[in-house]
Formats: C-alpha cells, structure tokens, sequence
C-alpha cells in the first residue's frame, strides 16, 4: 500500500476504444490538463491525481477498487467523451470512496467558425457525462455532481466544499473514540447506538474506566510539567494567583499534569476523540478544563457528559477544516438575551470550548465549579470571534441519525461579560432566535453541538450525502411550517430508504 504525505483524490477518465489512438491522446493531454488545474486550485485542499484515460469495464473495476486501497480519499469522475456506461456498473459497484462527478469540457467557448466533425468527435461529455449519470441514479451511487468549466470559482469551490467532506470522511473512517465513564444518568439526546455508528461513519467508540487515567495522569514526570506551565504562561494571560508562588499554582500544575494525561492516554491509544462525564471522575482532582480546551485546538474531538455523537462531529469537522481560517468548537446553547430584535444566543459549556474560536488571547482563570465536586478547574476564558459560523448537532432517532445544521452569525458580545467565567459565543442564530429554536425543536436536535467558523454547509451536505445521513438546515429562508412539512418528508424518505 501507498502513503501519501498529502491527501489525494483521483480523477478518472472516461472514453471507450471507438475513437482510435489519435483522439484517445488528446482526451488524455486534455483531461491530464484539467486535473492540473484542480490540483493547483488553492481552495481545493487535498492533491489531485490524474490517471490514465479509462476505455474498458476491467481498468475501470481496477481503478476503483484501486483508489481505497492505495489511500485517495476520493474519486473525481469526468466522462470526456462517450464511455458506454455499463462499462462503469462493476466499478462503481466497488468504489468505497466518496465520488464527485465532474460535468465539464475542455473548452470554454464553441469555436463557432471552424467547428468540424474532429472536434464533435472529441467533445461530447455533454451527452457523455449523461450517460455516466443514468447510470449513477440507476445503481444509487451516492455522489456530487458539479456542471461547469474548471476555470469558474463556483465550479472549483464547489469541487473544494467536496474534498473538504471527503477528508472529513476520511477521518471518520478510521477514527477511535475514548469515553471516560458513560452516559450523564438519565440525559436522552446524549446516547445512541454505536453498532450503528461503526457501521454507518466507521467510528471506533469505547469505554475506559476513568482511573484507567487517573494513573497515566499521576505518573506524569515532574519536568513535562514545568515546561507545559512555562508554556501556558507564554500563551495566555495568566492570573497571578496561578503563577509560581501565587496560591493557586498548584491547582495549575495539576491542570498541566492532567492535560499531559490525557494527551498521552489518547496517543497510545491512537484516539482522536474523547468524552469525558462529571458524575463520573474517579481519582481526578480536577474536571479536565484547560486540558479539553487545548486538546481540541489540536483537532481532538470532544464532548462533555459522556457525548461521543458531538464528539465525532467535533473532529471531523476539524478535520474538514484544515487549512481555513475561524475555528470549531464543541458548544452548547446555554441561555438567551430575548430583548425584542436584538435576541441572541450565548452558548457555552461548563468549561470546555475551544481556544480556536477565540477573537483574543485567552485568559488562563481558576474559579469554583459548583458541579463535579472536585477542586476548582483552570479553565481558559474568551470571547468567540465574530462572523458567519455554523452549528451541526446530532441526534439518534432509533431508526438512524439526523443531522440539523443552522447558519448562525457570531457577534461580538454587546456588553463585556466580566463576571463570567467560563469562554463563550454569542450568535445571532438565522433566520432569527425564535425561527431557529422553533425547528431546531422540532427536529429533536441536540442541546449539544459544534460551532465553526471554518466549514460551511455546503461541506455538510456533501458529508451527509457521502454517509447517507440525513441532514436538515435551517437558515435565513426558513419558514416553520414549510421546515414542520420538510422533516416529515425527510422522515419519510429515509425510512423508505432504508428498505425492508
Ligand atoms: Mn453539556
């Protein structure tokens, strides 16, 4: 098997023997050109890799099957001329990586004045790539479609929101999730099946006795400990009661010990996502603060009262995200400011959002956590940066998943919350507070979620369609009764489709 220092996706080719060698070469220089231009696209973030012009049902089998097992994250289709599509039914039969079919053509304007029979010949993805299509919707082949010339914007952004769900995908895929203790007792939203987790987004999720860590945490050696309070201290803005000598220093050496824990327990253990419970902290001294907030920064998924659901989405969408600007963050709607035209959301959690939201440097504070009944957890503290973002829960209905996205705008608080000790988002959620809360409700979405600044939904439902998840979005065109009739529908398809 191959590695790649880089995600790739493949492009494949279509075309058949019909046309002889000459124009067989020039769909290949053709079509090599185009995976060039995608593969330089800054907004695209993974490697394109051409591949050679495929024109029989045994390379295109070989082709696919190939792609997941040398690694590409996902396959681009493009039929360049006419590939008799029952040529594709074995390989896309086998295709196990998410499929983006490209409907384009080499050239932007018909050259009106000298076209000829030659160049008729060369260019017929406008009916080739309907063909490919039928043959898509009659197999059921999950995939994106995207009609346009490589040099539009639209096009290779549309192509990017793509690759950025298929690395989320990928990541998916082969991510291992660590619960320390279960389930918050007696909270509903925050369970679900994880058979059908596996088996649905092949996550990996399991529990460990939180004394499992309690002893990696105790055996910490004093000197990592120093060198991660230095660095908190360069980081942040630090209380000078945490500092050396101040009173509360210990309280953060424990916080630095507790972080160098957890990050240990998780690489050992190849995880990339955790949840912790506050009813459940064995031989900790402290609920896992800091530590969560700088665990997340670095793309672990996270979720507080044993929730792996939002976990999972935490990193995925992370790693959806790499290489954008704004940030993502586990998150939870905590109370309102219902001021008539000016309401807003402010979220937060007990302590653990995410530093990568932040609009500032955080202050690194120590105050009582009247929860847990442990001591007092260091916990950074911020404001969330202003701007466009969305917010992405997941509930288990019994039957499957749902996902319900809303587009929310984050804003700079209008007051400064001086006396609140914990880092939060205040957004003004589309198409208003009570529009959002109403079909937010109405779909049985989650009181958890993740906030980003950095995946869009675009990307969302390309991810939803990849792991045939249902996804709902509330946004600015909202309307209740037109959203209470969609989720009906939506509800009704995909017990359909899921057969007998
Ligand atoms: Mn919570």
């Amino acid at each position: 098997m191959a590695t790649y220092a880089e995600p790739e996706v493949w492009f494949l080719t279509g075309s058949q023997g019909l046309y002889g060698e000459d124009t067989l070469r020039q769909v290949a220089d053709q079509s090599r050109q185009i995976a060039a231009q995608l593969d330089e696209c800054p907004g695209i973030p993974v490697r394109v890799v051409w591949k050679p012009v495929l024109t029989s049902s045994a390379d295109i089998l070989a082709a696919c099957r190939d792609a997941a097992v040398q690694g590409a994250v996902g396959v681009i289709a493009w039929m360049h001329t006419f590939s008799p599509a029952k040529m594709w039914i074995s390989g896309l039969d086998a295709l196990r990586t998410p499929l983006l079919h490209l409907h384009t053509q080499a050239n932007v304007r018909l050259p009106w004045d000298d076209i000829d029979m030659d160049f008729m010949n060369l260019n017929q993805a406008a009916h080739g790539d309907r063909e490919f299509g039928y043959i898509q919707t009659r197999l059921g082949v999950a995939r994106k479609t995207v009609a346009g010339h490589v040099s539009d914007p639209r096009v290779t952004s549309r192509i990017g929101a793509w690759a950025r769900a298929a690395l989320g995908y990928s990541a998916m895929r082969s991510l291992r999730l660590a619960r320390f203790g279960d389930n918050m007792r007696d909270v509903a939203v925050t369970e679900g099946d994880k058979v059908e987790a596996e088996l649905r987004f092949g996550v990996s999720v399991n529990t460990y006795g939180v004394n499992d860590l309690v002893s990696v945490v105790d055996q910490v050696p004093g000197a990592q400990v120093d060198d991660l309070v230095k660095e908190y201290d360069d980081t942040y803005r630090s209380d000078p009661r945490l500092r050396p000598g101040g009173d509360r220093h210990d309280a953060l050496r424990y916080a630095a010990r507790l972080e160098l824990g957890l990050r240990t327990f998780l690489d050992e253990g190849g995880f990339r996502a955790f949840t912790t419970n506050f009813e459940d902290l064995g031989g900790l001294r402290q609920l896992p603060g800091i530590a969560v907030q700088r665990l997340m920064a670095d793309g672990y998924g996270f979720g507080g009262e044993g929730d792996w659901k939002t976990s999972v989405l935490v990193h995925t969408l992370k790693a959806m995200a790499v290489g954008v600007q704004g940030g993502t963050s586990f998150m939870e709607d905590y109370t309102y400011d219902l001021t008539p035209g000016h309401e807003l959301v402010l979220g937060a959690h007990m302590l653990e959002v995410c530093p990568s939201i932040a609009g500032d440097t955080p202050s690194i504070e120590i105050h009582p956590l009247s929860i847990g009944g442990r001591e007092d957890p260091v916990r950074l503290v911020f404001d969330a940066a202003p701007g466009p973002a969305v917010v992405l829960g997941m509930a288990d209905l019994g039957d499957r998943f749902r996902l319900v996205a809303n587009e929310v705008d984050v804003v700079t608080p209008p007051h400064p919350l001086r006396k609140l000790p914990v880092a939060r988002a205040v957004w003004r959620p589309r198409p208003h507070l009570a529009g959002s809360a109403e079909a937010w409700i109405t779909a049985g979405a989650p009181h958890h979620t993740v906030l980003s600044r950095a995946v869009g939904v675009e990307e969302l439902h390309d991810l939803a369609e990849m792991t045939r998840t249902e996804l709902v979005v509330i946004d600015a065109d909202t309307e209740p009764r037109r959203f209470a009739n969609e989720i009906r529908w939506s509800q009704a398809y995909h017990r359909l489709a899921r057969g007998l």
